[in-house]
């Protein structure tokens, strides 16, 4: 139980010299969760198994655990929020892989110039990073979307939805014939926000790592219309790793399995706080509830984003939108913002890492809660 890398909650005092670090989205806040479920989780793997490269020679994605492709496929049915039928499911190391496979897949090898990629302001950080790590000659870093409307030349245009860094939906701008786009889907769950509509796009991006919190075992998949696609970016993740480690996948399988459960079946979660997503909602409520008391505190110089209440067709209610990250601006004016956080002991990201003003930080949800109440504490104390 527990593991070596667990948090020792108790042993984090409240003393001013400590650092909160919330820079990065780690998502420790549900390692409380799974430490109440115990061994009910659990997964043991003999030293005989997984010993093989390939899952199933006969399938397109030769790495794909099949059980971990079922679960999948049976999340996605319970929670509505991504159609699953005609598509292929392309498991990843992380869906950082993923997002590299499908720059691969979607570029032009016989182009002379290296295709834009393009995303709306803000963006996530590691868009413009990995887009450009390798110095492709596929693909280039293009910016803001909005400098590439009606601009001739292919693009692939990324779509972030609900957006890290500011909790907001979005929509492909484009709309040239030949349309690339990779929906990037890692928010579009019931904690963070309302389950409005099966979304059924060409190339759609999840990861394991902010749904159930499970970020260590690198797990995350993509769900693809298009076969020839699906076929480039398995190549992609064959030269790449060669494959997905399986142990990882059957783990990933294992926490699923109990997530789609807990719904199924609430006594299989009495006394652990109820179904995952209900218990993952309640906790991003509580944490956004805190913040914004404690941002009013500020009398206006701080503010966040604000999000309409949506009907959400997983929980059949209407539902406030709780990103795992907040957006917060500071309005004074001339004042370096990530550097009176700093002061305070509290690290954040400026605007100038999502392409905006560094009037905004980003600010991660997802921390566990002894470093969140330290952080409310002295976020209701700055201004
Ligand atoms: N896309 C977005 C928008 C993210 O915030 C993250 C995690 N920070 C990822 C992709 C990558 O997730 P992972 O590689 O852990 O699956």
């Amino acid at each position: 139980m527990g593991g070596v890398d667990s948090y020792d909650e108790q042993a984090i005092s409240d003393d001013d010299a400590i650092v909160i670090n919330f820079a990065h989205g780690d998502p420790t806040l549900y390692e409380k969760f799974w430490k109440d479920v115990g061994d009910e989780a659990k997964l043991v793997i003999s030293g005989w198994e997984t010993m093989s490269y390939f899952s199933n020679k006969d399938n397109m994605c030769w790495f794909l655990e099949q059980k971990f492709a079922e679960k999948v496929r049976r999340l996605h049915k319970l929670v509505g929020n991504a159609s699953v039928d005609g598509k292929h499911v392309i498991v990843g190391t992380g869906s950082t892989q993923l997002f590299q496979a499908a720059l691969f897949a979607l570029s032009d090898p016989n182009s002379d110039h290296p295709t834009n990629v393009v995303t709306s302001i803000p963006y996530y950080p590691l868009y413009p990073a990995l887009t450009n790590f390798m110095k492709s000659r596929l693909y280039q870093w293009g910016g803001d979307v909005e400098n590439h409307r009606g601009k001739e030349g292919p693009c692939i245009e990324v779509v972030c939805s609900p957006n890290n860094p500011d909790g907001l939906s979005k929509q492909a701008v484009l709309t040239c014939e030949n349309e690339k786009i990779i929906h990037d889907l890692t928010y579009y769950w019931p904690q963070y926000t309302a389950i409005t509509t099966a979304a059924d796009h060409d190339i759609m991006l999840f990861t394991l790592s902010k749904i159930t919190g499970h970020a260590g075992i690198r797990i995350g998949w993509a769900l693809v219309k298009d076969d020839k696609v699906a076929r480039k970016m398995i190549k992609f993740i064959e030269m790449n790793t060669i494959g997905v480690s399986k142990d990882s996948q059957l783990r990933a399988a294992r926490i699923l399995s109990f997530v789609t459960n807990s719904h199924a079946n609430p006594s299989l979660v009495r006394g652990v706080g109820g179904p995952f997503f209900h218990y993952a909602r309640r906790t991003m409520t509580e944490r956004w509830n805190r913040l914004r008391d404690a941002v009013q505190r500020s009398n206006g110089a701080l503010t966040l984003t604000n999000f309409p209440s949506q009907h959400c067709n997983f929980t059949d209610d209407i539902v406030e939108t709780h990103p795992a990250f907040a957006w917060m601006k500071c309005e004074k004016e001339g004042v370096d913002f990530q550097g009176v956080l700093k002061e305070h002991n509290i690290i954040t990201l400026n605007g100038e890492h999502f392409g905006v003003e560094n009037c905004y930080v980003r600010i991660s949800m997802l921390d566990i809660d002894p470093y969140f109440d330290i952080f409310i504490k002295r976020i209701s104390t700055i201004y």
